[in-house]
């Protein structure tokens, strides 16, 4: 029954043992797999924002570009509008006596500057900014049309050297006419633009086709009155030529105005450029065509004209300006509209960044709690009630050092821990209590006589050791004449006495009632009787103190054997030792009697 005990309780820790190391291996497999799901989670996270970042900032560039485009384009567009507007005063020049220092001569200066620095822009553009292309024109389209604008000039200036007189109706008209080549040189250029911008984005056609219809307006409006300038400055009948000019002018001025008019609502409301339609639809179509038509017509009957080029030029030009305004509002516009689109690319494109840049500290701030609070306690915690089953680590049960957790929830488990804790270590001090009472003689504080026995089986059997045997004498009668209490009184002084005088390597034992033993841990019968000897001589010496001041005479018979220890040999060597005592309770009381041979020595 016991070898099945033993067994069983072999096979636990055994089980015990490998459930640790299997537990040990869950855990570093769990911690594991939240390291890749976490590497995983957070790499899927980053391809996730890479891609929202990436497709945000590609519409931001598309928008910075489309934005510069725009831009570029308008530049051509104004370049074209300038060199239209020069030819106001070069009209008038044409039509006033060759004056140095006349006002139209002073304003044509003044235009030609400005044309040149507007074709100057177009043939050296600064370099685009960092990572956008630009559509810039061929250099060989804007050298054509400076060329061609130089030689306009020289025929301009020539003719207005002239005399009045000298000048020629036929040869103002081609003067006029070499400055409309200029602007149709520039066309193919805006033509070219408006492919390329159309093709970059889709979203640029329209605006880029439109803003060119707004220029086209502006320049046929002023075109018109060119064309029927020469009769007016030479102060002759309309020529068929000029007739025939003027009026495709004035199909073309409306076809464009059916067309590009209604554009004004293309990014929604715009007061500005409503009422620059309203104002061109009454200044220009209204005012402006009539006073072409009136002298037109005043022209073909007899070329006596209600106005002088000069004041041709600057009536008119008023009923132009707002078509010019149309054609600059609008750009504004265009202008306006890509530059919020750039800027919503741009706040889209930082808020792609900080909600991915949040999502991450989120996702990192989760991932370390739940790493710090949830699952390093969660270890923490199956560890120790591990170790509290197979109480390895603590066998105080004293508990590990706080384990600092912000998990609110995880508190109650490792309350319980503690309890668990202390409720074993309670257990533990009353197992080591009754363990104490189990092997201690309660009287007098020596251990009893199964403890004794204990001892003697744990020695090793091929070491000799040896046993006295102590009976207190006549005790029978202590008890009948001085009480039960005295008795006990006097076993304990007894014990007292003999404890003070004993090795410190032999162990001393109350056998049971008024008997005791010593065993000592080697097997020299000589020595054993004479530490028997000192015992008795020191009881029989001194008279033991009762505690009511009386004092009693007390002796005590011994009898010693030595053999081996273990517990095969103890019978044998405790017979020996009794048959010893006994002999010398036999032998008159208070005397040492040793047994005759080596007790418990294994049989030869
Ligand atoms: P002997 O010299 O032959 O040994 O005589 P004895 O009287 O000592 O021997 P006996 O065996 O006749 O008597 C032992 C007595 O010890 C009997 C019992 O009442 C008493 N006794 C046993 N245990 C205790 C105890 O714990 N306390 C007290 N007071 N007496 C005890
Ligand atoms: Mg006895
Ligand atoms: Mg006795």
């Amino acid at each position: 029954m016991a070898r099945w005990r033993r067994a069983r309780r072999g096979n636990t820790a055994a089980e015990t043992a490998t459930a640790t190391v299997v537990a040990a291996r869950r855990a570093g497999s769990l911690q594991r797999k939240l390291a890749i799901a976490t590497a995983v989670g957070g790499l899927c996270t980053l391809v996730l924002a890479a891609l929202v970042i990436a497709r945000s900032f590609g519409t931001f560039m598309a928008a910075r570009q489309n934005l510069y485009d725009v831009s570029a384009y308008r530049g051509v567009l104004d370049a074209a509008n300038v060199l239209s507007a020069e030819r106001g005063p070069a009209n008038s020049v044409l039509g006033e006596a060759p004056l140095a220092d006349s006002a139209a001569r002073a304003r044509l200066r003044a235009m030609r500057a400005l044309s040149d620095a507007a074709l100057q822009r177009l043939a050296a553009p600064p370099a685009p900014p960092f990572g956008l292309h630009s559509h810039h024109l061929p250099p060989l389209m804007v050298e054509r049309v400076r060329e061609r604008l130089q030689r306009a000039r020289t025929e301009i200036d020539q003719l207005a050297a002239r005399p009045l007189a000298e000048r020629d109706m036929d040869a103002i008209r081609l003067a006029i006419e070499s400055m409309f080549d200029v602007v149709d040189m520039l066309q193919p250029a805006i033509a070219w633009q408006v492919r390329e911008l159309s093709a970059c984005h889709e979203g640029l056609a329209a605006p880029a086709l439109t803003g060119k219809m707004l220029g086209d307006l502006r320049e046929y409006g002023g075109r018109i009155a060119s064309q029927i300038m020469a009769p007016v400055a030479a102060r002759q009948p309309m020529p068929v030529q000029s007739l025939v000019d003027a009026t495709r002018s004035r199909g073309r001025l409306l076809e464009l105005w059916q067309l590009a008019g209604p554009a004004y609502n293309m990014f929604g409301e715009s007061p500005a450029l409503e009422h620059a339609y309203a104002d061109t639809n009454h200044q220009f179509f209204g005012q402006g065509m009539a006073m072409i038509d009136s002298l037109v017509a005043q022209g073909r009957v007899s070329g006596r004209y209600s106005m002088t080029p000069e004041e041709l030029t600057n009536r008119y030009v008023r009923t132009l300006e707002p078509l010019e305004r149309l054609r600059r509002v609008f750009l504004d516009e265009v202008v306006a509209h890509f530059t919020a689109t750039r800027a919503q690319a741009l706040r889209e494109l930082a808020a792609a960044c900080g909600a991915t840049a949040l999502i991450l500290a989120v996702l990192g701030y989760i991932l370390v709690f739940a790493q710090r609070s949830v699952f390093l306690p969660l270890l923490r915690a199956r560890a120790e009630v591990i170790g509290l089953a197979e109480e390895r680590g603590h066998p105080d049960y004293t508990a590990p050092p706080a384990l600092v957790t912000r998990a609110t929830e995880m508190r109650p488990l490792f309350d319980a821990i503690d309890i668990l804790r202390r409720k074993l270590r309670e257990r533990a001090s009353l197992t080591a209590q009754l363990e104490h009472q189990a092997r201690t003689d309660s009287l007098t504080g020596l251990l009893n006589r199964r403890a004794l026995e204990l001892v003697a089986a744990r020695y090793p059997a091929h070491n000799s050791a040896s046993l006295v045997l102590i009976d207190v004498d006549r005790f029978k009668q202590i008890n009948d004449r001085h009480g039960h209490a005295a008795g006990d009184e006097v076993l304990r002084e007894v014990a007292t006495l003999m404890r003070a005088l004993v090795p410190p390597d032999s162990v001393l034992a109350r056998f049971g009632g008024e008997e005791f033993a010593l065993l000592l841990p080697h097997g020299r019968p000589g020595e054993a009787a004479a530490q028997a000897e000192a015992l008795r001589a020191a009881l029989a010496r001194g008279p033991v103190r009762m505690p009511g001041g009386k004092s009693l005479h007390v002796t005590a018979s011994f009898g010693v054997a030595s053999g081996h220890g273990g517990a095969r040999h103890w019978q044998q060597l405790f017979a020996a030792a009794d048959a010893a005592m006994y002999r010398a309770k036999a032998e008159g009381r208070n005397c040492v009697r040793e047994a005759q041979s080596n007790a418990g020595a294994p049989a030869a």
